[in-house]
């Protein structure tokens, strides 16, 4: 009954007060770390799911595990004064700053802030047209429930994304990757954010993650219909998307 963090074993009951250390930490210097950690290339990311996310005007969104809003006010600017966001994170100190960040982008008259577990989501049935979850469900201690806590709240034809690092598809990009995680990654949050142990959770996190045709199954055994993926950068981050039928 335990799981890997950070190079050690904790029993999973401590791993959601672990991950709330690592981001109440991680906050302020969040996407300045973004930036860097993947060298820009987590905006590319974010666009591709947008492009697949069929956000409408009008449309209810909510984007999971939100954190400092990138997604989030995107969607804004596209679901008009007629829809509405909802930026959700379990997190305090990420919320405060996506908060900020929302108000300044001007995206106050259609957002909403909701401090939310993604495991059970305090939302009625068939809400969401669309729920984007980028970089949070591998931070989740129990994904099944949350998968069927994010089914439950989508309406009838609505979809899911799940944006997430997962498994390279090459050898030799694998081996770079995990010398970059192990190495590069924990050296660079002390040198930057003066922080090694929650760039090490990172990169333990993402080891940890189930991989592209795993993660399709449990959406799948959740209940989502028609689930697939796309890998970007080799693998090292892949897109699920599924529906509700
Ligand atoms: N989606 C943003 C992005 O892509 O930049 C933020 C991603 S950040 C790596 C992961 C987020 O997941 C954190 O803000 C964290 O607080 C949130 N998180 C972790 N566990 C969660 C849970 N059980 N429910 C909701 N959010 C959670």
């Amino acid at each position: 009954n335990t799981t890997h963090f950070g190079y050690q074993q904790v029993p999973l009951q401590e791993k959601a007060s672990r991950v709330a250390g690592v981001f109440r930490s991680v906050a302020p210097k969040y996407d300045l770390m973004n930036d860097l950690l993947s060298m820009g290339i987590h905006r590319a990311w974010k666009r591709f799911t947008i492009e697949l996310a069929g956000v409408r005007p009008g449309h209810t969104v909510l984007d999971l595990a939100g954190g400092t809003g990138d997604l989030a006010i995107k969607f804004s600017k596209i679901v008009g004064d007629t829809g509405q966001v909802v930026l959700a994170d379990i997190n305090e100190a990420m919320l405060a700053v996506g908060r900020d960040r929302l108000f300044d982008a001007g995206c106050s008259h259609n957002t909403r802030v909701a401090q939310v577990n993604a495991e059970a989501l305090p939302f009625e049935d068939n809400t969401f047209n669309t729920i984007t979850i980028a970089f949070g469900l591998r931070n989740v201690t129990d994904k099944e429930k949350a998968l069927r806590s994010m089914l439950r709240v989508l309406k009838p034809g609505g979809r899911l994304l799940v944006l997430e690092f997962s498994k390279p598809v090459h050898a030799p990009l694998s081996k770079l990757y995990d010398f970059y995680s192990f190495n590069v990654l924990p050296r660079l949050g002390k040198a930057v954010a003066n922080d090694a142990d929650s760039y090490r959770y990172l990169a333990e996190s993402i080891r940890m993650h189930p991989d592209q045709a795993t993660l399709k199954s449990m959406m799948e055994d959740a209940g989502f219909a028609r689930c697939d993926y796309f890998n970007m950068t080799g693998g090292i981050v892949a897109l699920h998307r599924g529906f509700k039928v």
